[in-house]
């Protein structure tokens, strides 16, 4: 049998999991996922993706990582012994800091630097660490770090930089990392070969529209910018985070409601951005009750897309006019045509037209979307980051 690597990545309440092949093809083997850790209501997912067999497991105690992962182990190996053909894990890492800008074999440093870099995420670094050790108790094989934040670690520091007190960068690592790195890496590279060219060559603008929503930058093949800062909440507007406000609306959350901290971050992480505007969170939903009439819904829609032009108009600059495209990925950005279109609408001025007809198509591939008299390439780009997470696991291991 093929030896595989398995892929964690470990949230504050949830564990995903994905096993791929090691050889060329690297073909997803089997995902899924423990829902609801640390709750009396866990439930997992697993589904084999070679013969389409799912398994729900209901109404089990997952009271830590910990447990989830030992349940994931036996149902890796009750589906035909796959846990016995894993050679290599690689976590997903939410935030490296500073010291940690590329994918990293595991060693009590690299660990010491994911708990340094807590402050900075202390939604994500703790859940990640403990799915590291976890898995390091339960799996002896060589254990690899990929960070959300390593893309971007090619920012310059006028992009990077806040321009508050810099002590405080100083003291507190306190300034833009940027996120949803794997996806971009992985974008990058299919949107090249898609383009049949050298990444090094390509200037991109890619829009990664999930639930979590951010843009980068890139020249020549290195990022020179991206929306999201020292955590995932800057920038566009998402499911349920606000993305860019003025840092002002604290002061006045605290005074005029008497919010605490943990409050205000709720508020902002967890109640605002779509669902805050609208009451939806999914842009299915908030598209069809626009469509339908409702004017929150139709506002909720203008501002997300008006976010997305506003960074697209930047970031055009950033790179003086030279982009060879504009790629979209991730739920949004590959699955809603009316977004697509209406981030590139009226743009022919600065070289982006799409082709509607093209833009209609319901495919799952790789793509090109814009019309023929198009200077700038839009490309629709399926992301796949447990995929980009396992070749990265690889190429640390030389594999
Ligand atoms: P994340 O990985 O951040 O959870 P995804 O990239 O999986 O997010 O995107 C999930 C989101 O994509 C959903 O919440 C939904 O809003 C959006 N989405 C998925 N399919 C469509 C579609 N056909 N049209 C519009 N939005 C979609």
């Amino acid at each position: 049998m093929t030896k595989s690597v398995l892929v964690l990545n470990s949230g504050s309440s949830s564990l995903k999991y994905a096993l791929y092949n090691l050889d060329k093809s690297a073909k997803c083997l089997l995902r899924g996922v423990v829902e609801g850790i640390g709750t009396p209501k866990s439930l997992i997912f697993h589904k084999n993706a070679q013969d389409g067999c799912n398994v729900k497991l209901e109404g089990i105690n997952v009271s830590n990582h910990r447990i989830g992962l030992n349940k994931v182990w036996e149902l890796l190996h009750v589906d035909r012994g796959s846990s016995s053909n894993i050679c290599a894990v690689g976590h997903r890492v939410a935030h490296g800091g500073e010291a940690l800008t590329k994918p990293a074999l595991v060693t009590d440093s690299v660990k010491k630097a994911i708990e340094e870099a807590v402050p900075l995420a202390p939604l994500h670094n703790p859940a990640n660490l403990e799915g590291i050790k976890a898995a390091e108790e339960l799996i002896k094989c060589p254990q690899v770090a990929v960070f959300d934040t390593s893309f971007h670690s090619t920012l310059p520091p006028y992009a990077y930089m806040y321009a508050l007190p810099l002590t405080l960068y100083k003291e507190l690592g306190l300034r833009r990392y940027g996120f949803h790195g794997t996806s971009y890496q992985f974008v990058l590279d299919e949107s090249a070969s898609l383009l049949r060219k050298s990444k090094d060559s390509l200037n991109f603008i890619i829009c990664h529209l999930g639930a979590g929503a951010s843009m980068a930058a890139i020249r020549e093949g290195k990022c020179i910018d991206t929306t999201m800062g020292v955590t995932p909440l800057e920038g566009l507007v998402m499911a349920t985070r606000s993305g860019d406000v003025d840092p002002g609306v604290f002061q006045i959350l605290a005074s005029e409601k008497g919010l605490s901290t943990q409050e205000i971050s709720r508020l902002l992480n967890k109640e605002s951005g779509l669902y805050g505007l609208c009451g939806d969170k999914d842009m299915r939903v908030v598209w069809d009750a626009a469509k339908a009439g409702s004017e929150k819904h139709k506002l909720a829609v203008d501002i997300f897309v008006h976010r997305i032009r506003k960074y697209l108009g930047a970031y055009l600059v950033h790179l003086k006019g030279k982009v060879d495209a504009l790629v979209f990925t991730a739920g949004i950005g590959e699955n809603s045509v009316p977004i697509r279109s209406m981030v590139c609408q009226g743009l022919d001025a600065f070289g982006i037209s799409l082709d509607e007809k093209k833009n209609n198509q319901d495919a799952k591939e790789k793509r090109e979307i814009q019309s023929a008299d198009s200077k700038i390439k839009v490309l629709v780009v399926p992301t796949d980051e447990e995929l980009c997470i396992a070749q990265q696991t690889l190429q640390v291991l030389r594999i």
